[in-house]
């Protein structure tokens, strides 16, 4: 799985100054003469990643259905270890056992005032060879919805987010007892059985309406790309903001003796049962609703009156599921450093796919494979990288990140020793090339997307992506795009294998990968498969090759580093920027919350309800204190000094030529600087982690509570202020300023020492 959100829409933002850079070819990292040994090895790296490969590489992986614990996930496993060790890595498979149900009963069925019952299946494509595949395919579900077996009134609840409930609740709709039916979309998919069992709903229902990747949006498969009428998003929906992984082993790594929660007790499944569905099983139900008409933003493209519920509407829903625990495969490969073998660089992206996958995932695992061959092409020809690469073909990811979590769970206290940077992707279509990550690396990963070319524009994917941002940006944007030595890249929240190297381990994450230009509507369907991509997305499999020479750079440059390149002006001009929106958000709620107030004093509500259709007044909220944001401005201006102070230091190790002889003092220097440096998001993290979540410990990013894959920034002072928790908001703002003070300590540290490097 991964977010859709195009990351250079999400950048907008203010100008600022930075140090005079060295030379533009001198790579960030680099003295100007290694920056000009590895663009050799560069140049020769681009020449190998082969059209031709990926597009048979991707039709093996896709053969078949390859979800955890098929046959052909394993088989699929087993081909990735010997295809790394025929490119000359040490390769090996490490497995897992983790809960992951498959379905064994569903039903869905209006049972009044008329009846119809759900299909529930995905029927064959003619011109579609996997899709009959129906022996081996995963039955369209939710993964980690509890067993039920409930029958209620239907009420139907837009996206299914709490601001959707507070509507329902202006219209004096309560969903107590009810089944309720949600549109995809609006929110991690998850988030909507957690909000509607708050709510006292007894069973949930999602469906794909045709307005958001259906008809509404172009034609549908197999004449487009779109969803089709009885095509269904599969995906899970445990709670993974709580934590993602294994539901049974929280914070450690499912080996075969790890100590598991029983299935009752794993906080992370739902608490009522849910069932993912079509828009052609979803049409009949939402038929049957009465009561009022929706608000405008909430009705679809189904040529129906969508109306909230219940009138007679009742909905009789069934899941069972196999509880049983299942072996993950997770292919883990090597390239041993030479001088810094005890850092680790390491790249990742899931094979395991909901049913034959070839977009989500392989689009993006044959790119890493192509990597992979290159680098060991390379390395015959006697290139050599200083430090460990890791490349891993996570298992798992699809049911809740749970190979990548387990592996690093499993490993937790090594990969806090050792690892540098996690470089993830997660799919690969036509368009940009999609940047979000650690903003320690956003100068870093500026540089890389400045040396690779745009397959179809010409122009590098720097350029194409600055030019979009002008195009689409506001004001503010446009000026930085022009003026800002770097484009913005975007926050990591969650949605794919870089959530428990970031935001539970505090590794400087990177995820990227193309797209923007393609239209799809097959997402979790029988239908990603290999027909539809060679047919709809990168058919000839250019932005494939263009992410292998993007990310095969990145992985490269962070191995060869003289010092590892990361930078701290911009994370701490990003970091200044957060503290401004919080303080933003604060007043704007404090406004809201006035208003809301007098409007309730001045019995608006009821004075202007309409009695044929009445709304109901909201109920008045706590006004908004003054909250103490000192703490988070003085950390942020150490943080700021340091970086300044560690920008001006590194450009004139730059200007001195960089080198240093090989056992010299400033040999040693540097290389206890990198030992440091690699610490330096570490720092960011706390380690008894976010106040209702522990499992998150970075105090930067994390998924949002209530939006699942949507990152919110410095997320416990946000959410708090947010949720109007307004007690916890000044302890939050002392443990963020916290880890930024820490951060500015180190970072200043790591300016004298690398100041006294001669
Ligand atoms: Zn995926």
């Amino acid at each position: 799985m991964r977010s859709i959100a195009a990351s250079f829409l999400l950048a907008a933002g203010g100008v600022t100054l930075s140090p005079r850079a060295p030379t533009p070819d001198t790579l960030r990292g680099f003295s100007p003469e290694s920056s000009r040994v590895e663009r050799e090895w560069e140049a020769k790296f681009r020449a190998i990643p082969d059209l031709a490969r990926l597009r048979s590489t991707m039709q093996r992986l896709s053969a078949r259905p390859h979800h955890v614990g098929s046959p052909y996930d394993k088989a699929n496993a087993e081909w990735l270890r010997d295809q790394f060790r025929s490119f000359g890595w040490q390769a090996e498979i490490e497995n897992f056992d983790v809960l992951f149900p498959t379905p064994k009963e569903r039903v869905v069925e209006l049972i009044a005032p008329t009846t119809f019952k759900a299909r529930l299946q995905e029927p064959t494509v003619a011109v579609d060879p996997t899709s009959s595949q129906h022996d081996e395919q995963l039955p369209s579900y939710n993964a980690y919805s509890i067993d039920g077996d409930v029958t209620g009134p239907l009420v139907f609840v837009n996206y299914g987010v709490p601001a959707d409930y507070e509507e329902l609740e202006r219209h004096g709709v309560s969903v107590k007892g009810a089944v309720v039916i949600a549109k995809y979309g609006g929110s991690w998919r998850g988030i909507k059985p957690k909000v509607a069992a708050e709510h006292g709903a007894v069973g949930c229902l999602i469906y794909s309406d045709p307005r958001d990747d259906g008809y509404g949006d172009g034609d549908v498969f197999p004449k487009g790309p779109m969803r089709p009428r009885d095509g269904v998003q599969r995906g899970s929906v445990a709670d993974m903001p709580t934590y993602p992984g294994d539901p049974l082993t929280p914070g450690i790594g499912a080996t075969k003796d790890a100590k598991r929660y029983t299935v009752a007790e794993a906080p992370t499944i739902t608490k009522i049962p849910v069932l993912p569905i079509s828009y052609g099983d979803a049409e009949p139900l939402l038929s049957a609703l009465a009561g009022d008409v929706v608000p405008e933003s909430w009705r679809g493209s189904l040529p129906i009156t969508y109306r909230f519920g219940p009138g007679a509407a009742r909905v009789h829903l069934r899941v069972k599921s196999d509880w049983s625990l299942k072996t993950l495969n997770d292919v883990i490969a090597r390239l041993p450093g030479t001088s810094e073998s005890e850092q680790w660089i390491i790249r990742g992206n899931h094979h395991d796919a909901w049913v034959n996958g070839a977009e989500d995932p392989i689009s993006g695992l044959v790119a890493e494979l192509e990597e992979a061959r290159a680098l060991g092409e390379l390395y015959k020809q006697g290139w050599r990288p200083k430090r460990t690469i890791i490349y891993a073909a996570w298992d798992g990811e699809e049911p809740g990140l749970l190979g990548s979590t387990e592996w690093a769970e499993a490993h937790a206290d090594e990969l806090r020793q050792h690892a540098v940077a996690y470089l993830n992707s997660d799919s690969n279509g036509r368009g940009y090339l999609q940047v979000q990550g650690s903003h320690s690396l956003e100068k870093f990963i500026n540089g890389v997307e400045k040396d690779v070319v745009d397959p179809e524009a010409g122009v590098s994917s720097w350029k194409r992506n600055q030019l979009a941002t002008i195009q689409r940006g506001t004001a503010e944007a446009r000026r930085d795009a022009r003026e800002r030595e770097d484009l913005r890249i975007g926050a990591l929240g969650s949605g794919s294998d870089y959530t428990p190297f970031l935001q539970h381990l505090g590794i400087a994450s990177l995820d990227i990968g193309y797209g923007g230009e393609d239209q799809s509507g097959i997402y979790h369907s029988i239908y990603d498969d290999f027909y539809w991509y060679t047919h709809f997305s990168d058919t000839a499999f250019v932005y494939g090759r263009a992410l292998a020479q993007a990310a095969g750079q990145a992985v490269m440059r962070l191995a060869n580093a003289d010092i590892l390149p990361f930078a701290f002006s911009n994370l701490a001009e990003t970091a200044q920027r957060y503290i401004t929106e919080l303080q933003q958000l604060r007043d704007r709620r404090a406004i809201e919350i006035a208003e809301r107030d007098k409007e309730i004093e001045e019995n608006l509500f009821a004075i202007t309800s309409d009695p044929r259709a009445p709304i109901r007044a909201p109920a008045p909220e706590v006004r908004a204190p003054q909250l103490e944001f000192a703490p988070l401005l003085n950390a942020v201006d150490s943080l700021t000094r340091a970086a300044q102070r560690y920008e001006r230091v590194y450009t004139q190790w730059v200007e001195r030529g960089g080198v240093t002889q090989a056992g010299s003092a400033g040999a040693s220097t540097l290389k206890s600087i990198n030992e440091r440096l690699l610490q330096a998001e570490r720092a960011l993290t706390s380690p008894e982690g976010l106040s209702k979540r522990g499992w998150y410990t970075h105090m930067l990013y994390a998924p949002g509570f209530y939006t699942g894959y949507g990152v919110k920034t410095m997320p416990g002072v946000r959410e708090a202020i947010e949720q109007g928790e307004w007690t916890s908001v000044n302890p939050e703002i002392s443990r963020v300023a916290a880890a930024l003070n820490r951060e500015a300590t180190l970072v200043s540290q790591l300016a004298e020492s690398l100041n006294a490097v001669r």
